[in-house]
């Protein structure tokens, strides 16, 4: 199986990318962040509580993360992999999901980090929240939140990757086909 960690900064364009990696490889796309605001849509127990979350910028508690990937994981028979995007952002995250992998006898391949910096980010953000009606992008101190919860809780996940050998930091700044290429370059190389 080939299971990628797609990680980066809110905005660093892991959604798009997503897309892109899903169509070349047959991978499942897991986003918990789209997960989370399907549930907020169809009114669910764990929408709500997300939500309460998500519109100040935190992260939802881990546990719930937790639980709700590895009922997504579970639910695909035979998969060729999974691309986790959003997916982990803390280190308890990130060993639960290694757990996770080891009882289906498989394991993270390799994490792809974009790295794209913090005045981009946020220009991308604003740009965004025109088009994507999201609470979280519209409000400028809940993206600084985002950015800030980013730097202190998620970046340090690079660490657990880099010291298992699995770490890849990909330029996050060009156009979206150059940051493909970027991409399956950095696969091909696994
Ligand atoms: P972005 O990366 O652009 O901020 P996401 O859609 O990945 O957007 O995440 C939106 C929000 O969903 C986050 O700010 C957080 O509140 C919640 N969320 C998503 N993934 C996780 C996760 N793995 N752990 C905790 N909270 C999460």
């Amino acid at each position: 199986m080939l299971n990628i960690v797609l990680f980066g900064p809110p905005g660093a364009g892991k959604g798009t990318q997503s897309e892109r990696l899903i169509d070349k490889y047959g991978l499942i796309h897991l986003s918990t962040g789209d997960i989370f605001r399907a549930n907020i849509k169809g009114e669910t127990e764990l929408g709500v509580l997300a939500k309460s979350f998500m519109d100040k910028g935190q992260l939802v508690p881990d546990q719930v993360t937790i639980n709700m990937l590895r009922s997504e994981v579970e639910k695909h028979d035979s998969p060729k992999g999974f691309i986790f995007d959003g997916f982990p952002r803390t280190n308890a995250q990130a060993k639960a999901l290694d757990e996770l992998l080891e009882n289906l006898n498989t394991s993270i391949s390799v994490m792809l980090a974009l790295e794209v910096e913090e005045n981009e980010l946020k220009v991308r953000l604003k740009k965004r929240a025109e088009v994507s009606g999201r609470i979280d992008d519209a409000n400028p101190e809940v993206i600084e939140n985002r950015i800030r919860v980013y730097n202190q809780e998620t970046s340090p996940v690079k660490n657990y990757y880099q010291e298992q050998n699995k770490f890849v930091g990909i330029d996050g700044i060009g156009s979206i086909n150059d940051i493909t290429e970027r991409l399956f370059a950095a696969i091909n190389n696994i």
